[in-house]
């Protein structure tokens, strides 16, 4: 799309906006309900495209995309009206007579960038926030699943008006060319250097953000943890998606006591599970770029547990690490697929100063069956969010703000948490004529002074 026709769409959204009726809350219902209608009927064209862009399957394609957006939809349709009332809140004193309250009020027209690692899920949640705040929304989703941005902006582009919700497909070029416009809102989901880019974009307007972004983040493993079920989940949370999830334990830091026994249930769980194409229980690594990436940051001597690559079908085997320190290549940047580095330790407060070393992660998982240890973590590490003996489940409770920490994103955003990043919350101080105190107007005296440090108390 052309910068002149990408400014007149803004142009044509904007107008929509300035109507007002984006705001009732019936239109947004309306559009919510026509939106998981539509993603209803188009479940098999989905499927088949997801799948023919990673081989991703049915099953994962339900669990972690399409349902999760059906949820949300439920959700949002049958609270945005409690959402969007006006709260009242107390008055101080000062202000006596008056009643006090907060409006939320949509921002206007929003631009949402979604990435390639569940193409449907993070392009359109974004997108059913906003609507349910009563914005107008523009999708960018990722490019490089391209059958799947395709039949996005296919059930998108032919059953909404364009100056309500449109797609704009596209790579690099275009969504520079959306960045250089005037937007209400940015949410842009992806990697912290494009996130880099987003933000300085989004200053030229002073545009608000939300950055949902990236990192590296631990699972500890500790000697008191109920193991199966440790082994269970870790794998299940890592090679979801063949590791190709913001959320997946990027590294594990196991007590160093358990660590034998740790390693062998590992091998044995990965090899329980299939991980295979033919088992449609794993994808492909989404591009030949990333599948390099990966295959650098292995090092033979140090893998533990590995299979038979294929680089024409890009199958990554479920890959283990032993004896890994801070030092080596795989742990110098967010891995993002199927290897999982195991590194040890005897005493937590070093474990903890060595992972608060790393920029604060996206994530944080804490296997144990010590309370304290929960809180130690919890407390002395800074993460967007996280789970206790468990991993990428905490994503599912849409009463838990989603969102990163310095480098791994700004804002949060699922449930009313979602609502709440496309609203600004005005503010109204609502004032009664029937008092109208001399004490604050001039000329003014030490009485009045005196009167006004005793309404204040101070
Ligand atoms: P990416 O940053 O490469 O791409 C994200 C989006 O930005 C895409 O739509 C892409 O077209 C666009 N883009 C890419 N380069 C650009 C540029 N130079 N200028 C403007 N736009 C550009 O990220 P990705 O590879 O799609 O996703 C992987 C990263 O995203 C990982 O770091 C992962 O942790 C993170 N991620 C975070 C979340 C989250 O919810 N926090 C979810 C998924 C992925």
């Amino acid at each position: 799309m052309e910068k002149a026709s990408l400014r007149q769409l803004i142009d044509d959204q904007n107008l929509l906006f300035s109507t007002n009726s984006t705001k009732e809350i019936g239109y947004r219902v309306t559009k919510l309900k026509k939106l998981k209608s539509l993603l209803k009927s188009k479940e098999e064209e989905l499927y088949s495209a997801i799948h023919k862009d990673f081989k991703k399957s049915r099953f994962d394609t339900f669990t972690t995309e399409l349902a999760l957006l059906y949820l949300d939809i439920d959700e949002a349709v049958s609270k945005v009206q409690k959402w969007s009332k006006r709260k009242r809140v107390r008055t101080n004193w000062l202000n006596f007579p008056a009643k006090s309250y907060i409006y939320p009020e949509p921002l206007g027209t929003c631009l949402v960038i979604g990435a390639w690692n569940y193409p449907i899920q993070l392009s359109l949640a974004p997108v059913i926030a906003a609507i349910a705040a009563g914005n107008t929304v523009v999708l960018k989703p990722s490019e490089i699943p391209s059958g799947t941005s395709s039949i996005i902006a296919d059930i998108v582009n032919s059953n909404f008006d364009k100056s309500f919700l449109h797609v704009v497909e596209g790579g690099v070029e275009v969504t520079t060319n959306l960045l250089a416009l005037k937007w209400d809102k940015i949410f842009f989901t992806g990697s912290v250097n494009v996130g880099r880019i987003v933000y300085k974009a989004a200053a030229e307007y002073l545009t608000p953000v939300t950055l949902e972004l990236g990192g590296k983040s631990p699972a500890f493993v500790t000697a008191s943890c109920n193991l199966d079920v440790t082994v269970n989940r870790l794998v299940w949370g890592k090679f979801l998606n063949a590791g190709q999830t913001c959320i997946a334990p990027d590294y594990v830091m196991v007590e160093s006591s358990i660590k034998d026994k740790f390693l062998e249930k590992l091998k044995n769980r990965i090899i329980e599970m299939e991980f295979s194409f033919e088992n449609d229980n794993y994808v492909q690594i989404i591009d030949q770029k990333n599948f390099q990436r990966l295959k650098e940051m292995v090092s033979e001597d140090q893998t533990y547990f590995s299979g038979k690559l294929d680089e024409t079908t890009r199958y990554f085997p479920p890959t283990v690490m032993s004896n890994v320190s801070f030092s080596d290549k795989v742990m110098e940047e967010e891995i993002f697929g199927p290897i999982l580095p195991v590194l040890t330790y005897d005493n937590l407060s070093e474990a903890i100063s060595a992972v608060k070393r790393y920029p604060k992660p996206l994530s944080c998982y804490v296997f144990t069956g010590e309370s304290a240890v929960k809180t130690r973590i919890i407390d002395e590490i800074s993460f967007g969010g996280g789970a206790v003996n468990d991993a990428i489940m905490h994503i599912t409770n849409s009463n838990l703000p989603f969102g990163g920490v310095g480098n791994s994103g700004m804002g949060n955003y699922h449930g009313k948490a979602g609502f709440d990043a496309f609203t600004h919350k005005k503010s109204v101080l609502d004032k009664a004529t029937w008092l109208d105190p001399s004490a604050k107007y001039p000329p003014y005296t030490s009485k009045k002074l005196k009167v006004i440090r005793w309404i204040l108390g101070v």
